[in-house]
């Protein structure tokens, strides 16, 4: 059995059959056997079915925010938003059905084009931090290309799958095209990433196992791609509009108690306008409203889990705390918004990804200093850019090695954009028209027409 917690009271709100290796099995044979007839669809009823399933998601868009905020402890309003994101995200694909073009290319002797085939049965792995819209990221263009899918959910937090898996039958796909397996990576997970009938694995997690994965998939030649962990840079120069950078600047690091792959923790201020800058984060840190994802209010909730807890507070050291919000005490995992200052590009708390509400402010001097504390990391997923000089946030933007960068913004994601990592960040993007690349092979054919 898995039993599923809830971070805002640490109470188990589910419990559901684990699944092991031979439910894995099942689950592969059952999207092998569907693939045939899903991939000879016409494009036209592929793409109806999906318009359908973004339309069911829609209609239920309230009852998954609500699990999804209780499951993951994110706030209510974030949980909607994503939800009408996922809605979005198949809405997005279902219309690449017939949009998924090949080319012509001239040639002597004949004519040469190109096709873009499905894989066949592919392997979705998600991690539990935002467990249903990530999941959608990979399973609709999977299904718009033609693939068939298992998608192996979080053990923290498989209840929104479980529920799409009920709502994609209802909507009309057919059975077998989407197969969800609720049970622990390293036997599920693990499962799927050996298995010989699944072509491509697509995995969001850990830098750490995203390299065992990689590793694994190397021995049957499996497509892979890979989402993985971040360190990104909030590059706030002294010419910037202080009081945005400053607004904006604790959400993109607190939003999702910080457990995003794309939180900008590493907030680099230059050192003329560092005191400036801590004056105005000050009153929006603590002004946080941390509590119960349930309430309309709340902007951040609990940790995912006691585990993450003890791992977030074992980076905070009380002598660099320059401002700490506040915390609902008592049952749930929960840790207070906190922001280190002034810290070393190289200490640990700024080396790390900690996957928590814990932000260093790093001071620098002058542009290219910026560019290279901001590279100087493994990672390379987001990042951000705040001046009033257009001429030096592009050239920032394009000296950044990271894979989604704004400039005097925080946002990374978009369903029509492309989204994904440089360096051990990742390989591959997931979003936009791109994604398509990671779930179709191209096909090239030629035919001799003699002249
Ligand atoms: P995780 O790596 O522990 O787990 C992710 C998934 O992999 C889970 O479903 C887990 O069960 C499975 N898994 C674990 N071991 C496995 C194995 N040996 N073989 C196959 N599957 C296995 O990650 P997490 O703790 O769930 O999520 C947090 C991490 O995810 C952070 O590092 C974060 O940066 C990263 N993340 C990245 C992105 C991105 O798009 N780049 C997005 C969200 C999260």
């Amino acid at each position: 059995m898995i039993r599923v917690l809830e971070p805002a009271t640490a109470q188990v709100m589910a419990e559901l059959p684990q699944a092991g290796v031979e439910e894995t099995d099942a689950a592969v044979a059952r999207a092998r056997e569907a693939y045939p007839a899903w991939r000879a669809l016409d494009p036209d009823e592929r793409a109806n079915v999906l318009y359908g399933l973004a339309d069911a998601l829609r209609a239920k868009q309230e009852d998954l925010a609500r699990l999804e905020a209780r499951n993951a402890g994110k706030p209510i309003s974030d949980a909607r938003g994503e939800m009408g994101m996922v809605a979005d995200t198949f809405r997005y694909y279902a219309g690449a059905s017939e949009w998924l073009l090949g080319d012509t290319i001239p040639v002597a002797g004949g004519v040469d084009m190109t096709f873009r085939e499905p894989l066949g049965v592919v392997g979705l792995i998600t991690p539990w931090n935002f467990p249903l819209t990530i999941a959608s990221w990979k399973v609709a263009p999977a299904l718009a290309a033609g693939n068939t899918v298992v998608l192996k959910p979080a053990e923290l937090t498989p209840l929104t799958a479980v529920e799409l898996e009920k709502i994609a039958l209802e909507a009309g796909l057919p059975e077998g095209v989407l197969n969800v397996v609720a049970g622990p990576g390293s036997v599920c997970g693990q499962r799927l990433v050996e298995h010989p009938d699944v072509a491509k694995i697509a995995f969001t997690g850990s830098t750490e196992v995203g390299r065992r994965i990689a590793a694994g998939a190397a021995e049957t030649i499996k497509r892979v791609t890979l989402e993985l962990g971040g360190k990104s840079a909030n590059v706030i120069f002294a010419d910037a509009d202080l009081e945005a950078a400053a607004a904006s600047a604790p959400i993109a690091v607190f939003g999702n108690a910080g457990q995003d792959c794309c939180a900008r923790s590493r907030i680099l201020v230059e050192r003329s306008a560092m005191d400036r800058f801590l004056e105005l984060l000050e009153p929006v840190v603590r002004d946080m409203r941390v509590g119960d994802p349930l309430d309309e209010g709340t902007v951040m909730g609990p940790l995912i889990s006691e585990d993450q807890r003890e791992t977030v507070s074992s980076y905070v050291d009380d002598d660099h705390v320059a401002i700490r919000g506040s915390a609902p005490e008592g049952e749930g995992f929960w840790f207070p918004p906190t922001v280190l200052a002034p810290v070393s590009n190289k200490d640990r708390a700024a080396a790390e990804e900690i996957f928590g509400p814990v932000a260093c402010v790093i001071p620098f001097e002058g542009e290219a200093e910026a560019i290279e504390m901001a590279n100087d990391t493994i990672y390379g997923l987001s990042g951000s850019v705040w001046t009033r000089d257009g001429a030096k946030a592009l050239r920032a933007a394009r000296a950044i090695e990271t894979g989604v960068l704004s400039i005097n913004s925080n946002t990374s994601v978009r369903v029509s954009t492309p989204f994904g990592g440089f360096k051990q960040s990742g390989v591959g993007r997931e979003l936009g028209p791109h994604a398509l690349d990671a779930y179709s092979e191209v096909k090239n054919v030629y035919y001799a027409t003699g002249g």
